[in-house]
């Protein structure tokens, strides 16, 4: 592992931030189609770490190195679903910082084998990785060990929502030249919904924002937080939503299959779950630019396109 001097920081920090966000607008053409109303979803694996948490695990990231608590001798630790461990991971390398992650040991194959490669410790727990359990446990392993690890924390830094505050918002309102109508956003940590729906708002306050939950505890689609069986995370604010609606498995999986088919996109669970609700919100509407996110593409979740197609 190399030693990063702190004007080097500066550079590398400046020099990876290039690879963090600017993502393409998608226009769903051909699997959904209603008069007057428009899907645009963003497509956030074309970026480092190939998800959408790359920004705010560059912002978290960037800021704590610039405040000094984060530097090469202590370990970025949190509980991760996945994503935001390969972002911390990818980032980290390039920085020279290690990363410590508790994950599910029910995360898919491809999470491990991607972390593996960018020498991320993995300490695997029974409990799922977005609930309240492995928060703890990476808590209290920050408190044992203070200075070997800085817990970095995304259920609770408000450097995670800001990320999308300062980026996501103003590149969804840019790239739909202002006319962006419905927001529309699966809750993970929350950081999507809360900072991009923030910004929205500020920008034109008559934009509507929608939160997307999975119907049941039991759901598959990772990196989502059924919120009712769990506590909210901390940096959630309940009253931002105008609308939640709940999305299934199943119906997502219905939805991968006709994306595959009419679009070309393989998506992932939580995106294709991410366009179910968009299109739930769609059916609602007379006219409108509905926008969503796209976490993250099929790459990692090869068994259950197998089991797709
Ligand atoms: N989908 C996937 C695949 C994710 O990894 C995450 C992040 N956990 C989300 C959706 C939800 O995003 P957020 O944490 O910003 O609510």
């Amino acid at each position: 592992m190399l030693t990063i001097r702190p004007h080097q920081a500066d550079r590398l920090l400046k020099a990876t931030g290039k690879l963090i966000g600017k993502t393409p607008l998608f226009l769903i053409r051909h699997a959904f189609n209603k008069a007057n109303v428009r899907i645009y979803a963003k497509l956030e694996w074309l970026q480092l770490g190939s998800s959408v948490k790359a920004r705010p695990a560059f912002h978290m990231i960037s800021q704590a190195v610039a405040s000094g608590e984060l530097t090469s001798y202590r370990h970025i630790l949190d509980a991760t679903s996945g994503n935001t461990g390969i972002a911390y991971a990818a980032i980290g390398a390039r920085l020279g910082i290690p990363v410590t992650i508790f994950m599910s040991e029910t995360a898919s194959k491809e999470r491990s084998t991607i972390l593996k490669a960018l020498q991320t410790n993995i300490i695997y727990t029974s409990a799922p990785t977005t609930g309240d359990e492995a928060q703890q446990m990476a808590l209290s392993l920050f408190k044992k060990q203070p200075n070997r690890y800085f817990h970095i924390n995304q259920y609770g830094n408000e450097n995670n929502w800001k990320a999308h505050y300062q980026t996501t918002a103003q590149e969804i309102y840019r790239q739909t030249r202002g006319r962006v109508t419905h927001f529309v956003a699966g809750l993970g940590t929350t950081g999507t919904l809360v900072g991009t729906g923030r910004r929205l708002q500020e920008l034109n306050p008559a934009i509507r924002l929608i939160a997307l939950q999975p119907d049941v505890s039991t759901h598959l689609l990772e990196g989502w937080k059924h919120l009712g069986s769990s506590t909210a995370p901390a940096i959630y604010d309940a009253s931002l939503a105008h609308q939640t609606l709940a999305v299934s498995t199943e119906e997502a999986y219905e939805w991968i299959k006709r994306v595959a088919v009419k679009e070309g996109l393989l998506l992932s669970p939580s995106s294709a779950a991410a366009l179910a609700g968009a299109v739930q919100v769609a059916e609602q509407i007379d006219e409108g630019i509905i926008v969503t996110v796209f976490a993250d593409s099929a790459d990692k979740y090869g068994e259950v396109i197998n089991s797709l197609f």
